[in-house]
């Protein structure tokens, strides 16, 4: 096992995996920007160490300092998080070459899931479902594009091989808008992503956004520890997540479930990840693999009862998964509303001081947040500042839990989303379970 990790993340995610290594033994190392020095986990750990000034890219996404701060700190090993460099090959190239271990998969692994077109060959191999498209770049030859476009049916979606954070895609209804929709996809693909690769997929009118969780050791064992659905979204950000997925045919549930446990051996896949799906008529569709833990884990923590963070650093020192899949039981269910530092109107980002921060409680909550009173939050960075998570024994249970969490939950001094998410827990639809991807925009008249 390792016995120094480097945490090159900030907020919340910085403190979980902290609290991992410090529960395993791990001694931990935080590394920050300036204004990022009253961090709570940079106070907790046992080093820390100032990268660079307060912009991300002199500091979070500063590979030559972060890999510099690994060596002279004698860190064996590095913890991305989410976000920031968890998703960049060159950066677990660069730790690896340095002879450190990125945890994570390794750096093939990732940009072969990074580019899409890739990840949806590799996963139609694996027999993960994929979304009727053009299985592969579209070509040059327009009329050849119309044909793909007639064989899939309109409408369609011109989506960038290299896209991400829901940019670089297009939706055409009709023929006659085709050709150049994706000129104008290729060319801002091209500006955005340095790649002006484009495929294209049937566009689903009314999906959920439904995900499999994965845990792999490289080694030819895999699990999967059930799923969430992550449909309460506002421009492709998740708002409010919940494990299990509701609704979902028990048969049609475990045939995608187990199809990602193939692929993760297929693929020779290690460490945790996500397999997400856009979910319509009782059919999943892959849209793209998520190669690190996300914001999301926790519900699926409370309904398993699995460390996901500790048994990602237990595959990815080299240890065989401790976990078989009968292990894995879903134990009712969780609920995560993200609490974001902005307007709950307008969504504009309020940083500042924080006066006054108190937490819910009680059998069945948990806050993960770095925020205390007094702290500051900085205008540099991400504004989720707490992530408030109920388990209970049903899903109904587990919803009245939030409620109360919310109604005990004070951040003082800034604008929080608190009020949408005490609306969004009261909204009827949500409660029956299994509303869209477009339920939460329209809500809010957008
Ligand atoms: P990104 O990497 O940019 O997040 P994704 O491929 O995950 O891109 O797609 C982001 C979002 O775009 C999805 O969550 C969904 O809302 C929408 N989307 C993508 N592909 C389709 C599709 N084929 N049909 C309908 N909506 C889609």
């Amino acid at each position: 096992m390792f016995d120094k990790i480097l945490i090159a993340n900030r907020g919340e995610i910085a403190l979980r995996v902290l609290r991992a290594c410090k529960e395993m033994g791990i001694a931990t190392v935080a590394v920050h920007s300036q204004v990022d020095r009253d961090l709570k986990h940079v106070r907790l750990a046992d080093e820390a160490v100032c990268i660079g000034p307060n912009p991300s890219p002199q500091s979070y996404l500063n590979i030559p300092a972060i890999v510099s701060a690994m060596e002279i700190t004698d860190s064996v090993a590095v913890h991305p998080g989410y976000g920031f460099l968890s998703e960049n090959a060159n950066f677990a190239e660069q730790v690896q070459k340095s002879g450190f271990t990125f945890i994570g998969p390794d750096a093939d692994t990732i940009r072969l899931m990074g580019d899409k077109v890739s990840a949806i060959r590799a996963m139609k191999k694996a027999g993960v479902p994929t979304v009727p498209g053009s299985n592969g770049p579209l070509p040059e030859n327009g009329e050849r594009c119309l044909e793909i476009a007639r064989e899939i049916g309109f409408p369609v979606i011109i989506k960038a091989a290299s896209g991400g954070g829901g940019r670089g895609m297009r939706v055409v209804h009709t023929e006659a808008a085709l050709l150049n929709a994706i000129s104008v996809t290729r060319s801002e693909a091209g500006a955005a992503f340095g790649d002006s690769t484009v495929y294209m997929e049937k566009f689903l009118q009314n999906p959920r956004h439904v995900e499999v969780q994965v845990m792999s050791d490289g080694q030819g064992n895999a699990i999967h520890l059930g799923d969430r659905d992550c449909s309460l979204q506002r421009r492709h950000q998740k708002v409010l997540e919940e494990a299990p997925a509701p609704g979902i045919p028990d048969d049609v549930r475990r045939g995608v479930q187990e199809s990602c446990v193939q692929a993760c051996i297929e693929i020779g896949y290690r460490g945790a990840g996500t397999f997400e799906f856009l979910y319509e008529d009782e059919r999943f569709y892959f849209i793209e693999m998520n190669t690190r833990i996300q914001v999301e884990h926790p519900v699926t923590e409370m309904v398993t009862g699995v460390d996901l963070i500790k048994e990602q650093i237990r595959v990815c020192s080299g240890e065989k998964l401790s976990l078989k899949q009968e292990d894995i039981v879903i134990r009712g269910h969780a609920f995560e509303c993200r609490i974001n530092a902005e307007d709950p109107k307008t969504f504009f980002p309020s940083p500042g001081k924080v006066n006054n921060f108190h937490t819910p409680g009680g059998l069945g909550v948990r806050v993960d947040s770095h925020l205390y009173s007094g702290y500051t939050v900085p205008p540099n960075y991400d504004s989720m500042i707490a992530k408030v998570i109920t388990h209970a024994e049903d899903r109904k249970a587990a919803l009245a839990r939030m409620r109360v969490a919310l109604s005990e939950l004070i951040v003082d001094g800034i604008k929080t989303n608190i009020p949408l998410q005490e609306q969004l827990v009261r909204d009827e639809a949500f409660a029956e379970g299994g509303v869209n991807i477009h339920y939460l925009e329209k809500k809010l008249g957008l």
